[in-house]
């Protein structure tokens, strides 16, 4: 008992509604983490990578689908930063000593917060098939024109969800502030996709 109402004492307990019973279920306040890499094991789930053993990482702590308790779900701090905006800059405010390029992530977190659909953002491309409709425009992305990939996160898990125009980011993200997002999860963009991907959006 002296532990549960530590707990509710110390952050808001969460209420979610069950949409399916339509009745109400009580979750316990996780306990989110930004902490160094024990092992080189941890696979970040922003972006597929192994996190490196002594990095700083984010944690999200999640109700774990398969048994009783909690999970944990890795991230590179920038991909947290990303990708999960809400939790990971309430963890990263929440940190009692600094750490070193807390501004840049804080800035692109609350990027994330501000425009609800930039979190979904998963790298740029150029179209293989020429066969997917844009999210936005639901026009055709030609074959060879670049895209934009989007992910859908619900439960804990990031599905695909389809491509968007580079043009149609400004209507369908609400900005065009994308580089060091692409960046990360289309590494393989030379400098000068990045240039050519940056006058596109522009459009
Ligand atoms: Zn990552
Ligand atoms: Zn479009």
């Amino acid at each position: 008992m002296c532990d549960i109402a530590e707990r509710i004492t110390r952050q808001p307990v969460v209420w979610r509604v069950a949409a399916a019973s339509d009745t109400l279920a009580l979750t316990w306040p996780m306990s989110n983490v930004i902490q160094p890499a024990a092992t080189a094991r941890s696979k970040c789930r922003g972006c597929g990578e192994r996190i490196a053993a002594g990095e700083l990482r984010f944690g999200e702590s999640l109700p774990n689908p398969f048994a009783e308790g909690e999970t944990t779900h890795w991230f590179h701090l920038d991909c947290g930063a990303f990708k999960r905006p809400e939790p990971f800059l309430e963890t990263l405010e929440a940190l009692k000593e600094p750490i070193e390029n807390a501004p840049f992530l804080a800035a692109e977190a609350r990027l994330g917060l501000a425009h609800r659909r930039l979190p979904r953002v998963n790298g740029a491309e150029r179209s293989a098939s020429g066969q997917a409709a844009c999210r936005a425009c639901k026009d055709r992305i030609g074959k060879g024109a670049w895209r934009i990939s989007l992910v859908f996160y619900e439960d804990g898990r990031f599905a695909p969800s389809g491509f968007i125009h580079l043009p149609c980011a400004k209507g369908y993200l609400e900005t065009i502030e994308l580089v060091p997002r692409l960046k990360r999860f289309s590494p393989g963009l030379s400098e000068a996709d990045l240039l050519e991907i940056q006058s596109e959006l522009a459009k």
